[in-house]
């Protein structure tokens, strides 16, 4: 039996991304599937979501572009990131398109200009003469999950700063902005997290309609009865005051089950049971309430536990949990299904 198996939906990543074409009122909707689709599957999502009407695929780096060329065909993919001279050859050989965002516009492939009005990581902080390569001008909100009036600043900036520029594509929201925010549509919108279900505002999903996409399961692969004095794991951090059944399952940080997870709930059986102990490499405990057989279901991700209860456990995002989760064939194997 596996240690632990991931199941992406891709039922529900084209629900949300309809979802999220509703709220951008005729603006295109680009996926963005960087850091292999956030550890949902870039080229599966991909696919799912320009099912549903997305234009358009983001991703991170040139490698990452070339994979999605090489397994989706002639789809329009954007690099967000920076490139090096020698991706820049290999990007145009691929047709992917380029984000620029320190003036220098390569020849012979497609680029985006980046703006800065805000974030201050990438962009450039005034636009400059755009030549024919240019068929977008972006810039990329830094608190659309958390601060309106910044937000709308960001907005207004954008909106001053290319107003000459509206026959390219314009672009600025992300996940937060394409849904809280309509003035920020413009031409498109690159949506990443809402795309998969989680929210970006560390929120439950369904306030925004949205669906989680991925499921992760495992099963009690021992149980025992733990007499009072007796702890479980590393460090003892968890003692039992009375006599109590613990479950250990399978998976630890090594899998991406983050060691901060400490006292956040899966469900075991369906219901839901606290994380005890130290969550070690490649195992963790849960406490339960009576003897349970061995191979009983546990379920760490979906089906009512929520990604965003666990981000608040270990002090981190919905985002960095997905992503961080590793599946291969020597980890959690994953599955997917179109519901
Ligand atoms: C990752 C990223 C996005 C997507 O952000 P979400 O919050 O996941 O929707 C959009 N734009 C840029 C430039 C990004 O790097």
């Amino acid at each position: 039996m596996a240690r632990s198996d991931i199941t992406v939906d891709l039922g529900a990543i084209r629900r949300n991304a309809r979802t999220l074409l509703r709220a951008l009122g005729g603006a295109e909707l680009w996926a963005v599937v960087k850091a292999d689709g956030y550890g949902h599957g870039a080229v599966d999502v991909g696919g799912a979501a320009l099912g549903a009407g997305a234009t358009a695929l983001c991703v991170a780096t040139v490698q990452e572009g070339l994979t999605l060329r090489r397994a989706l065909g002639a789809v329009r993919v954007l690099v967000l990131g920076p490139a090096s001279s020698r991706e820049i050859a290999e990007a145009r050989d691929a047709a992917l398109e380029l984000v620029i965002a320190d003036g220098e516009v390569p020849e012979g492939v497609r680029v985006h200009v980046k703006l800065d009005t805000g974030m201050a990581r990438w962009g450039l902080t005034e636009l400059p003469a755009l030549s024919r390569e240019v068929v977008g001008v972006m810039s990329h909100f830094a608190s659309a999950d958390c601060d309106a009036a910044f937000t709308e600043l960001q907005v207004e900036r954008f909106r001053s700063a290319t107003e000459a520029f509206s026959h390219l594509t314009r672009h600025i929201a992300n996940s937060a902005g394409a849904l809280r925010y309509p003035s920020a549509a413009f031409d498109a919108a690159r949506c990443g997290i809402a795309l998969y279900g989680a929210s970006p505002f560390g929120a439950d999903p369904a306030e925004d309609g949205l669906e989680p996409a991925l499921r992760w399961d495992s099963q009690l692969a021992q149980v025992r009865l733990l007499q009072p004095g007796e702890s479980t794991g590393y460090g003892r951090r968890f003692v039992a005051e009375r006599p109590t059944w613990i479950g250990i399952v399978p998976v630890g940080y090594a899998d991406g089950f983050r060691r901060g997870l400490t006292g956040t709930e899966v469900r075991v059986a369906g219901e839901p049971r606290r994380v005890v102990g130290t969550v070690s490499m490649d195992a963790f405990a849960v406490e339960l309430d009576r003897q349970l057989p061995v191979g009983t279901p546990v379920t760490l991700l979906g089906h009512g536990v929520m990604a965003e209860a666990h981000a608040r456990t270990a002090g981190t995002i919905g985002y960095e949990l997905v992503t961080g989760i590793r599946s291969g064939p020597d980890r959690a194997r994953r599955f997917v299904v179109d519901s």
